[in-house]
């Protein structure tokens, strides 16, 4: 059988219908999918020490000769036991195989073989236990770096080295190259076929690094291109121009004088709207410095001069803070709020979906409900969509298409990104930053504590309930069920053990949304003192007089997330507190959680959480909504990404829709990079 990229993997020997279901799991399909399934590390089995020589506590490759026939033995629970005692001139090593009972006729005596494993040492006596081996004259899975793949149960690491093995040295001839030799010139790139062979078979970690750094590249030259003609085509499309509208008839409705930045940033939000180009902005705004004034001036405007908008926030019980809050401010101004919520009865929601389509209703505000059939409007002409790293670039365009002429898109969030990677994330998106607070806030002051301290953090927090305050005590997220009885269970203790004379309240993401309400709305009342909650409370929730935050096992939130955590006091003019519990002695962890402590300057805390944790977590989660980048992991390497940009505006600023002929294979692999982001190159 010839071999070609678009064998079947189930036409490979040893590879059934069964493992041919499995791989499918992994994406894998055809023998060409090997090649971009990248290894997600590397096991350096090169050198090959001698029993002596060994390093200990690290996994090494020992060559040595069988010395005996292997014995096997039986021990209790039926667990077969296969030992055989190894040798060369410097000792011996002594090797036990568990349930492998085949090593006993797989091993001569008198023949040699490469161990690889971890050497242990018991005394003078030295030994291995299940390591790899093979003939010392057959060497397929030693002497070499090998590759180590993500597998899936059933998929061994073996199967895949042997599949990658059939395949991807025919695959990496066969594949196309997409970089202009100019580029590959300019910043140094490897070949196509090199880059492809070398990211899964290295002879050396240099030669790696040179594959992986063309495989950034080009993934994220790709990223760049197509991000930028996304802005591009958006500059040629028509929108629906608003009237201008002086910012002080709007200011007037507000309690608060805006703040300087809150001012600047509803002026440029001004200008978009007055523009016959529809809007795409996005406002950035640490936690806290009002972005919901800047919404509600955008839905002003919109509705002032006669079109609806539509307000999109992640969660209901956010959902319903905004509308209630809209309503008071613009209420005054002749604005109708309607709420759209996936908990609302049927009744509710035709008479909502009603008014809406009559123009009734002004303002809808909503979750991912307003982007449901039957939600229609009758003149949308702006769209926000609130803490937008819950939302994609799909969903923010879904309820675009809710409009007959393409409408003004205001994006809020308030997690900051790093500038370098700004362009990327939001690279379809202007940028405005309110990098100013509101006068009058004391700063949060964020102390890390040991178990040693437990006891005094609970006295603290009965000290400020006392004081008339509330405390918010999160505890990592609950998916498991597991995890969320022992959340449970832990709101109990403190209720009955701890703080028997205070209310203690337990809000989870697994609760129905109606039950999170009235958590919610009791703990904004002031009648709950003390709120247990998994993440779910991250976002936007707005109780001034909680003041305290205590945060458990802190070390296993991002520091942009625990930021978020800590922007939920310090709202009220209180003084507050930010408490972050962990048991971690790691030096990183605690050296993230120093960070935090050390600044509240949410932009400052996103660089470092970067330099700490690489950009992995800023595209890892899709919260974004783009496309799945497939280079294993480009931690750190910022550099590659700057070149990437640069590299893509200079193409598009030659070729700026990438229309000629010698770049239709670029917009190809745009494309292809994109495809699985629906409605935006499709
Ligand atoms: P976020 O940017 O986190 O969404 P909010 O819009 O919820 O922040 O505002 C946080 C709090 O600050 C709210 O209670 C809001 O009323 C108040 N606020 C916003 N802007 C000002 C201002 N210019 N002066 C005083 N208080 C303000
Ligand atoms: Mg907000």
């Amino acid at each position: 059988m010839e071999l070609t990229p678009h064998t079947p993997l189930t036409q490979l020997p040893g590879i059934g219908e069964a493992r041919g279901k499995k791989l499918e799991k992994l994406g894998l399909r055809q023998a060409g999918d090997l090649l971009r399934y990248y290894p997600r590390d590397y096991e350096d089995r090169r050198q090959v020490w001698t029993i002596r020589d060994a390093p200990l506590e690290t996994k090494v490759c020992v060559r040595a000769m069988a010395a005996q026939a292997p014995a096997l033995s039986r021990i209790r629970g039926g667990l077969e036991l296969v030992r055989v005692r190894a040798v060369d001139h410097s000792g011996s090593l002594w090797i036990t195989f568990f349930n492998q009972s085949y090593v006993q006729r797989a091993i001569q005596p008198g023949e040699d073989y490469i161990f690889y494993g971890t050497v242990e040492q018991m005394g003078s006596r030295r030994s291995m236990t299940n390591p790899i081996f093979e003939r010392a004259d057959r060497q397929a899975v030693t002497g070499s770096i090998i590759p180590v793949y993500p597998l899936t149960a059933g998929i061994s690491n073996h199967l895949m080295l042997t599949l990658a093995r059939q395949t991807v040295p025919l695959c990496a001839r066969q594949v196309r190259e997409t970089l202009p030799a100019k580029l590959r010139r300019e910043y140094q790139l490897a070949g196509a076929e090199y880059a492809c062979q070398t990211v899964h078979f290295p002879p050396s970690f240099e030669e790696l690094e040179t594959a992986r750094k063309r495989l950034c590249f080009e993934e994220l030259f790709y990223l760049s291109l197509g991000l930028s003609l996304l802005r591009g085509r958006r500059q040629d499309c028509r929108g629906i121009p608003l009237p201008p509208a002086p910012l002080e008839e709007f200011t007037k409705l507000l309690p608060f004088a805006p703040t300087g930045a809150q001012r600047r940033v509803m002026e440029e939000i001004s200008r978009d709207l007055s523009q016959n180009r529809p809007m795409n902005r996005l406002v950035q705004g640490d936690v806290g410095s009002g972005k919901t004034a800047v919404a509600a001036f955008a839905a002003w405007r919109a509705v002032r001069g006669g079109g609806q908008a539509a307000l999109m926030a992640p969660t209901e019980v956010l959902a319903e803070q905004h509308a209630k809050s809209l309503q008071a401010l613009l209420g005054p101004a002749g604005v109708r709020v309607g709420l759209f919520l996936g908990s609302a009865s049927a009744k509710q929601k035709r008479e909502a979906r009603q008014a809406l389509a009559a123009g009734e209703i002004h303002l809808a505000v909503g979750t991912h409900a307003l982007l449901s059939q039957g939600v229609d409007f009758q003149n949308l002409a702006l769209v926000i969509a609130d803490e937008q790293h819950r939302f994609g670039v799909a969903q923010r365009s879904a309820l675009a298409e809710k409009a007959q002429t393409p409408p003004h898109v205001l994006v809020m969030s308030a997690t900051p990104i790093p500038r370098t990677l700004a362009l990327i994330v939001y690279g379809d998106l202007d940028v405005s930053i309110i990098d100013q607070l509101p006068p009058g806030r004391t700063p949060v002051q964020t102390y890390i504590i040991g178990e040693d301290k437990r006891a005094r953090m609970y006295n603290f927090v009965k000290k400020l309930v006392g004081e008339g305050r509330q405390v918010y005590l999160v505890c990592p997220a609950v998916e498991e069920e597991q995890n969320l009885k022992s959340v449970k269970a832990y709101a109990q203790q403190l209720q009955r053990e701890v703080f028997p004379q205070l209310r203690v309240d337990l809000l989870h993401g697994k609760m129905r949304p109606r039950e999170k309400e009235g958590v919610m709305a009791a703990f904004a009342a002031g009648e709950t003192h003390i709120l247990v909650s998994t993440t779910v409370i991250e976002v936007g929730v707005d109780v001034p007089n909680a003041a305290l935050m205590v945060v458990e096992n802190a070390e296993r939130f991002g520091l942009s997330q625990l930021h978020q955590l800590r922007g939920r006091v310090g709202r009220g003019g209180h003084a507050s507190f930010c408490v972050l519990v962990t048991a971690s002695r790691n030096p990183d962890s605690l050296a993230r959680l120093k960070t935090l402590a050390a600044t509240t300057d949410g932009f400052k805390i996103a660089e470092e959480d970067l330099k700490l944790r690489g950009p992995g977590d800023f595209f890892g989660s899709r919260q974004h909504g783009l496309p799945q980048l497939k280079v294993a992991d480009f931690s750190g390497d910022l550099r590659v990404l700057r070149q990437a940009q640069d590299a893509a505006r200079a193409m598009l600023e030659e070729d700026r829709d990438l229309s000629r002929p010698e770049h239709a294979p670029l917009l190809e692999q745009v494309r292809e990079l994109f495809s699985e982001t629906p409605g935006i190159f499709n």
